[in-house]
């Protein structure tokens, strides 16, 4: 995969959608005025590829001064539920954008919605159909070969008219009966094939409760909605163009203004290594492979804010992927780079030990304890320093010390010295071992004179390997959980025989209890993000208390090691 990042300071060229947008304000389309949307369906939690598209949408609006709704295209009751409605305003805010107005529902155009669907009753363009929903499907044929017309078909408008009423009113039963548009059976595109506008469905609706039950279909709703509210340019994913004709067919039935939204079509977000349909995330919700909506390894926005991801690297990733015509698939390393990007520019600096072994420092005062000063984060002037706690016990990473190390190994070995970042060089003299042959004490001796910042010539000199340490005497334990990805396959949807699920990283979280981290971390609350020097991005998880710290690795360093040598 080709990754084309812009310089910082680079004029990006606009991107198609830009250029129609800009071209309709040149003629003067719509008075110059740029209104778009964000339309989800309340039927699950929003992910990567809504963020990719709730940055178009808004980011648009606020670049050529226009404005955008949210609407809940709610027009399924039996899957739509209060708890995604809220979920979606949040992590539209979260995202950092700000709908016009007041929030906007599919469901608040039923009234007007039906009232259409009478007057195509009258003028002879919509029909009953008393057929099920399999007859009528089987009836469309392929776009090979021309469908079979209904029986129903020329019905008279007075039946119409009347057995439509009656669907309303609750008079017959769930999958009866339909309401289709008359439009042509034999039309290459299937859409055209008399269209179901309404179905009856006894469901109670979250918003309208029970005084409907029949319900209009999407394609019936989504273009009307779209001009009831007046919005200029009406962006979807590709697979919706082949849907375009219809809606505005439906348009020119209803409608004799001059004035429609104008849809384009963008190729939606393909992530690698995960599933995005929301159908998907909510199997793996329901059947328990993750924890939740939310869980750190979904690609759903509340699972990356709890990851630790930040909006800005969403918005940085969806403004580098860019918008194209074209279905493309994008690495989630792109992803990480982004967050790694900004994490680096706002995390604090701290020092955590994931799998600690200790280090006695044999000709340090046993009695003695002392505080060193370490910078915050050496990318931001402004974020100070402060006081971490040094002592005669610390604890190093385990894979900092190796017993047989190669020569080019600048990190813990006997007889070599490393610096204890922000404090002394020590050189490691010896090591316990317990009966299994694991290293249980390593031994080392510091050079007094050595203290970083003090100025003597010795605590300039140049040690090779810099490490971190948590001082035993300070240390406060952590539970750090690690994510990998979620499937194993680059494609877990791509298998024609074999489910998604088959795929899943069965190593996907790793959690390591007894971590050692310094005690400024103590008061860590739940969505704090820092940086672990030399191990990566950790973000405090939403289940974390004093008593029982929970870290969630956000993303590992790319360059564990470049970052803490100079
Ligand atoms: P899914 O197929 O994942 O269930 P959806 O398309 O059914 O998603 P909607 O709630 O209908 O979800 O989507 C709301 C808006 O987000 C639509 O305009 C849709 O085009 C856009 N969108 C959904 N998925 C993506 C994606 N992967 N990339 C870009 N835009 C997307
Ligand atoms: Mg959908």
């Amino acid at each position: 995969m080709e990754i084309n990042i812009p310089e910082e300071g680079e004029v990006k060229s606009l991107n198609f959608i830009e250029q129609i947008i800009e071209e309709n304000i040149e003629e003067g389309k719509n008075d110059g005025k740029v209104q778009t949307r964000f339309p989800p369906e309340p039927n699950g939690y929003l992910h990567i590829g809504h963020a990719k598209a709730i940055c178009l949408n808004f980011g648009l609006a606020k670049k050529y001064n226009g404005k955008c709704n949210l609407r809940f295209d709610d027009t399924n009751p039996t899957k739509e539920d209060v708890e995604y409605t809220d979920s979606i305003e949040e992590d539209i805010k979260w995202l950092g954008f700000a709908w016009d107005g007041e929030i906007r529902y599919a469901s608040d155009y039923f009234d007007q919605l039906y009232e259409w669907a009478e007057k195509m009753i009258i003028a002879g363009e919509a029909y009953v159909d008393d057929q099920s929903a399999e007859v009528i499907s089987a009836q469309k044929k392929s776009p090979m070969e021309p469908g079979i017309e209904s029986p129903y078909r020329n019905r008279s408008v007075e039946e119409n008219l009347d057995l439509f009423r009656r669907m309303k009113n609750g008079e017959f039963e769930e999958g009866s009966r339909v309401l289709r548009a008359k439009i042509d059976m034999s039309s290459p595109n299937m859409h055209m094939r008399d269209p179901i506008m309404y179905r009856i469905n006894y469901t109670h609706h979250y918003r309208t409760g029970d005084k409907w039950c029949i319900y209009p279909m999407y394609d019936y709703t989504h273009g009307q909605s779209d001009y009831i509210e007046g919005v200029t340019h009406s962006l979807c994913t590709l697979e919706f163009e082949i849907h375009r004709p219809l809606y505005n067919w439906f348009l020119d039935q209803l409608i004799n203004t001059e004035y429609r939204p104008r849809q384009i079509e963008f190729a939606r977000l393909n992530l690698n290594y995960t599933v995005m349909s929301k159908r998907r995330l909510l199997q793996l919700v329901q059947l328990g492979y993750v924890d939740g909506w939310d869980d750190p390894r979904m690609p759903t926005i509340s699972g990356l804010r709890r990851r630790g991801y930040t909006p800005e690297s969403i918005r940085m990733f969806a403004d580098k992927i860019g918008i194209a015509k074209r279905d493309n698939v994008i690495d989630v390393s792109l992803l990480e780079f982004c967050v790694r990007e900004d994490l680096n520019k706002t995390t604090q600096r701290v020092m955590g030990i994931l799998n600690p072994v200790k280090v006695v420092i044999d000709n340090y005062p046993a009695d003695r304890t002392e505080t060193v000063e370490i910078e915050n984060n050496p990318e931001d002037e402004t974020a100070g320093n402060r006081e971490v706690a040094f002592g005669r016990e610390i604890y190093i990473e385990r894979e900092d010390f190796m017993e047989d190390a190669p020569k080019k190994f600048f990190r813990m070995t006997v007889g070599q010295e490393v610096r204890l970042k922000g404090a002394y060089i020590v050189k490691c003299t010896g090591i316990e071992k317990n009966a299994e042959g694991e290293i249980t004490l390593i031994h080392c001796d510091y050079s007094p004179e050595s203290r970083s910042g003090s100025g003597t010539p010795e605590s300039q000199r140049k040690v090779k390997g810099t490490l971190h340490w948590v001082a035993a005497h300070d240390a406060i334990e952590a539970e750090v959980h690690l994510y990998d990805r979620l499937f194993k396959d680059p494609e877990p949807d791509g298998h024609k025989d074999v489910d998604f699920k088959e795929f899943l990283n069965e190593d996907s979280l790793k959690i390591l209890k007894g971590c050692k981290l310094e005690s400024s971390l103590k008061t860590a609350q739940p969505g704090d993000r820092y940086q672990f020097q030399r191990v990566g991005y950790f973000c405090v998880d939403k289940h974390s208390t004093p008593d029982n710290l929970i870290f969630n690795r956000t993303v590992a360093l790319k360059d564990t090691w470049a970052k803490i040598q100079k």
